[in-house]
C-alpha cells in the first residue's frame, strides 16, 4: 500500500459514505438516533479535505493514518466517530514512516484498528455493531491462503463483507444505542455493519484487481 492508495482509500470511503447517507440514517432511525450517515459524511468530508493541502514532506503512512483517525474523532460525533477514530490512531503506530508498506504490514494495521475498535467499544461478533463486519473481515483475509495475491483476496472480500452486514439484520443488539431496544433491535441491518462493508468495498476498488 502506498500513501497515495492511503489517501485514496480514504476519498472513496467518502465518497460512497455521501451516496449512502440517507441509507445509513434511514438504518440508524430503526434503531439508533437516525444521524449515522449524517455522522460519517460530515468527518469523511474534512478527511476528504486533506487531500487538497499542499503536499507535505513529513507525511508518511503513519503520520497520515494518525491525521485520518484524529480527523474523525473530532469531527464526526457520535460511537462511530470515536470507534473509527481512536482505532486509526493506535493503528497507525503498525505503519512505517515512509511512503509505503507491504501486504503483512497492512493487515496487521487492520488487524490492530479492529481490535482497538473491540477493546474501546467492549464489543465482540454477534453484538451487531461494526465489528460484525470488521472482524470476520480481517479474520478471513488472515486465514486465507497466503499464496493468493492479497489484491485476489480482497476482490472476494467486497461481496462476503456485504454478506456480514446483512448478517446483523437478525441479531439482537447488545452494545451502542441499539441495544436499549433488546428485541425489538432485530429484523433491521445495523448501520455501523453497512458503512463497514463500503470501507472494503472501497479497499478493494484501491488495491484489489
Ligand atoms: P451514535 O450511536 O452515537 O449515534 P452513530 O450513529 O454514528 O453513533 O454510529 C452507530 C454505530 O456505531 C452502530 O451502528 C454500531 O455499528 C457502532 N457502535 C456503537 N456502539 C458500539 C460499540 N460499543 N462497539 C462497536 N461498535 C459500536
Ligand atoms: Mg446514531
Amino acid at each position: 500500500m502506498t500513501i497515495e492508495q492511503f489517501s485514496l482509500l480514504w476519498q472513496c470511503f467518502a465518497q460512497r459514505v455521501r451516496q449512502n447517507q440517507e441509507h445509513l440514517d434511514d438504518l440508524d432511525r430503526a434503531i439508533g438516533d437516525g444521524d449515522h450517515g449524517t455522522n460519517l459524511t460530515r468527518g469523511l468530508g474534512k478527511v476528504e479535505i486533506l487531500g487538497n493541502e499542499p503536499p507535505d514532506p513529513h507525511l508518511n503512512l503513519q503520520t497520515l493514518s494518525k491525521k485520518v483517525g484524529m480527523t474523525l474523532l473530532s469531527t464526526v460525533g457520535g460511537a462511530s466517530g470515536a470507534l473509527w477514530g481512536s482505532g486509526l490512531m493506535k493503528a497507525a503506530l503498525v505503519f512505517p514512516m515512509s511512503s509505503e508498506c507491504d501486504d503483512r504490514t497492512l493487515v496487521l494495521w487492520m488487524d490492530t484498528f479492529v481490535g482497538n475498535i473491540e477493546e474501546r467499544g467492549k464489543a465482540h461478533v454477534g453484538d451487531k455493531t461494526m465489528v460484525d463486519v470488521m472482524r470476520p473481515a480481517v479474520n478471513w483475509l488472515q486465514a486465507a491462503p497466503q499464496d493468493r495475491p492479497l489484491r485476489a483476496r480482497l476482490r472476494e472480500l467486497r461481496e462476503l463483507a456485504q454478506h456480514y452486514a446483512q448478517g446483523t439484520k437478525d441479531l439482537q443488539a447488545r452494545r451502542g444505542r441499539a441495544s436499549y431496544l433488546g428485541a425489538r433491535s432485530i429484523g433491521h441491518v445495523d448501520p455501523g455493519a453497512f458503512s463497514s462493508a463500503l470501507w472494503w468495498e472501497c479497499l478493494d476498488s484501491v488495491l484489489g484487481g
